[in-house]
């Protein structure tokens, strides 16, 4: 806080966008406009996404660093819409963030909580190097304060959470209302204020077999078309027959199609809850608009889970600091021989028509139904003996919606290894097959039959 020659007080802050990159329903934005007279938007480039994982593909695959893209640069258009600006800059977060925060003069950086060892590693570092740092946690439906049981005794299994939560009288607050008008940036040296944001990876030209568009406005990374397409999505009957469409192996209207606006944060879950409430309300509540809040309520489990488990271990041991996630080394690539079964799965070729076909789906448009996601991933654990890590990390570089809670929790989920174990699920192909691809329209799509 300093004072401008006229008296007036000066208070500038930096907010570090990561997964949260939109302006609606924005309670980390919120506390970094509160008192604020400039307010810097930036985002980090972290090279570490730019890695190569031990199993030797990119950790960012090309679908998700454009989907990102487009992400990026409609944020900065919206930014731009209300006398603010989007500074894009290459490097880690502990690196560049300590340098414009005090270029600018920033009492304070203001960020998304994240409870994710590497986003946590960077918090850690920013606060070392004398950073005050507010980390928010605002991407669950549920505050994590105002849950029906004290977060530390959160069910561990998704029913008895599911049922707690609906047999309460807990709510997901309101959305709140994107700003119009934010306080204008202080300038930022050139030298600072990066070039990433002119890097624009590699145009996809489309798969008119897509389930997720991403090249078309319709379904373009972005806030702009995340809100277009939630408006258009409660606007017809689509909701009242998700039950029985969600479990169709393709098309872009069988489920939702939420996620990967979800997954960037260009979407908020309490506004998707809104409009679901909304239209209910309009068109009356039914079996399919419940299963819709019955999946988000998922997504949250997986998020509270983890922040459930983090808690705790940081109560048994307050001064430990928690460790990264450690990547697999070699030894952890798998054997010869599971790794190349993992070579096959990934590249949809292992002779199983349908798992053949998701994986080429996967890899040609970044995006999967849930039904191939978890039969892939069962097919790759139970059947082929593989490494789970490696599959996840394939996930993670393909998906557009990659999300790691959401991913590492049903990895985990299938896998058996979770807190929800269950013991593993173990998907029958034959019977999968039957079921939802009886006259192998799905494999024939994808050269799989
Ligand atoms: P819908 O069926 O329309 O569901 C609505 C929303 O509910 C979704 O957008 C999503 O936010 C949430 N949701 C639905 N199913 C799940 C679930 N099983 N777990 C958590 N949330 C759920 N989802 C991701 O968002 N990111 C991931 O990285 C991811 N990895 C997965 C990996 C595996 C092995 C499996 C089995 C599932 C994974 N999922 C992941 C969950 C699920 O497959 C996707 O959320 C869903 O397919 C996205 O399509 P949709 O938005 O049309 O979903």
């Amino acid at each position: 806080m300093r004072r401008r020659p006229g008296g007036r007080t000066v208070s500038t802050r930096l907010y570090w966008f990561g997964t949260d990159l939109r302006l609606d329903d924005h309670p980390g934005l919120r506390r970094a406009l509160a008192g604020t007279t400039r307010l810097l938007p930036v985002y980090c480039h972290d090279p570490r996404d730019a890695a190569m994982t031990p199993w030797g593909f990119a950790r960012v695959g090309g679908h998700r660093q454009r989907f990102l893209a487009a992400t990026l640069a409609d944020l900065r258009v919206r930014l731009e819409q209300r006398g603010s600006t989007l500074v894009e800059v290459d490097g880690r977060p502990r690196d560049v963030l300590p340098v414009l925060a005090r270029s600018v003069q920033a009492t304070e950086v203001v960020c998304e909580a994240v409870e994710q060892a590497e986003s946590l590693a960077e918090v850690d570092a920013l606060r070392g190097a004398g950073i005050a740092v507010a980390a928010v946690w605002h991407s669950t439906l549920f505050d994590p304060q105002r849950l029906p049981f004290p977060l530390h005794d959160m069910p561990r299994h998704f029913t008895p959470f599911r049922q707690a939560i609906e047999q309460s009288a807990a709510r997901a607050e309101a959305p709140l209302p994107m700003p119009e008008v934010l306080p204008p940036p202080p300038p930022v040296p050139p030298a600072l204020s990066g070039s990433a944001g002119t890097a624009t990876p590699q145009p996809w030209p489309g798969d008119a077999r897509s389930s997720f568009p991403y090249h078309l406005p319709t379904h373009a990374g972005g806030e702009t078309a995340a809100l277009a397409h939630l408006a258009r999505y409660f606007s017809g009957p689509l909701a009242t027959a998700y039950r029985t469409t969600r479990n169709r192996l393709s098309g872009t209207d069988n489920s939702t199609k939420f996620s990967p606006w979800l997954a960037h944060g260009a979407l908020s879950p309490r506004r998707v809850l809104a409009q679901l409430r909304r239209f209910e309300a309009e068109r009356g509540a039914s079996d399919g608009s419940y299963a819709i809040w019955f999946e988000l309520l998922w997504r949250d489990f997986f998020r509270l889970l983890v922040l459930r488990e983090r808690q705790r271990s940081r109560a048994a041991a307050p001064a430990a600091v928690a460790p990264p996630a450690p990547l697999p080394d070699a030894e952890g690539a798998g054997s010869a021989a599971t790794r190349d079964a993992f070579e096959r799965w990934r590249s949809g070729s292992t002779g199983v028509p349908l798992v053949d076909a998701g994986m080429r789906e996967l890899a040609a448009t970044g995006f999967l139904s849930n039904r191939l996601r978890q039969l892939a991933a069962s097919y790759l654990i139970h059947d082929l003996g593989a490494d789970p890590m490696a599959g996840a990390a394939w996930f993670a570089s393909q998906l557009i919606d990659f999300d790691p809670y959401s991913n590492d929790g049903n990895w985990r989920y299938i896998a058996g290894t979770g807190a929800d174990p269950r013991g593993g699920r173990r998907f029958n192909v034959e019977k999968q097959t039957r079921d939802h691809d009886p006259d192998g329209q799905f494999q024939v799509l994808w050269g799989a039959a």
